[in-house]
């Protein structure tokens, strides 16, 4: 199964990174300053690991225990985690991972925290909820002052920059809003810590060039690389 699979995620990795190429072009940017964090939670670990080996090493699962399953599978790759973290799954995640992108409340702070003081300072970004829907994590935008205010007191983490998940809309472009309050929110919280926070992902199949325009630094790919090789029941 190697061959074919790979050599279809080689044709869609090329044509992935040619659009974030165009992309970065139209606003000035280079596509260099662009990760590619590829999605794999559908499908298979035999099918992830096929991206480490066409040079795409940065891989993210959104549920802590397939990322323990995957990464024990693809050690190669650099694990991003990209969904909600329960703090009971703090100590077996962040040894296993390279950032964690959604860090969406001052308790999950905190306690990442504490374990950061204990061992090393854990690279995270902050997940902020732009588009304000109820369903979504992440720190209330509104909130940012007071975040900034506590962020310092929280040595035991590295805090890279910022993420968010933005709603799917039928015209990508009516997305960019969300894109851009999010590079906003990073120059508020840049002034008022002194933080560089040097990271915004943001950006998904659909909406990703859109995201890369308004400042993406790492755009996070699901469908438009693994659609139509779904994990069979078998394995994942
Ligand atoms: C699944 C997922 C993605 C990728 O979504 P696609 O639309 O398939 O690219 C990105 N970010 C998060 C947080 C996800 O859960």
């Amino acid at each position: 199964m190697q061959g074919p699979v790979r050599d279809l995620l080689q044709q869609r990795l090329t044509e992935v990174r040619g659009r974030i190429e165009a992309a970065a072009r139209r606003s000035g940017r280079s596509a260099g300053e662009v990760t590619i964090v590829a999605v794999t939670k559908s499908v298979t670990a035999a099918t992830a690991a096929c991206l480490p080996e066409l040079g795409l090493l940065a891989l993210g699962e959104n549920r802590p225990q397939e990322l323990w399953k995957k990464a024990a599978a693809i050690p190669q790759a650099r694990w991003h985690l990209i969904g909600h973290l329960q703090r009971n799954k703090i100590e077996r995640t962040v040894p296993r991972v390279t950032l964690i992108h959604s860090v969406d409340s001052l308790r999950l702070l905190a306690a990442l925290d504490e374990f950061g003081r204990r061992t090393q300072p854990v690279p995270i970004l902050l997940q902020f909820n732009c588009s304000r829907e109820s369903s979504k994590q992440g720190f209330p935008p509104e909130e940012a002052d007071i975040l900034a205010e506590q962020l310092p007191h929280y040595p035991g983490v590295n805090i890279l920059g910022l993420m968010t998940l933005a709603a799917w809309q039928e015209n990508p472009q009516d997305t960019r809003p969300v894109f851009a309050e999010l590079r906003q929110l990073r120059e508020r919280l840049r002034q008022r810590t002194g933080l560089s926070l040097p990271h915004l992902s943001m950006g998904m199949s659909h909406d990703f060039e859109v995201a890369v325009e308004e400042g993406a630094t790492m755009v996070r790919l699901g469908s438009v690389l693994f659609a139509g090789l779904e994990a069979t029941s078998a394995e994942s």
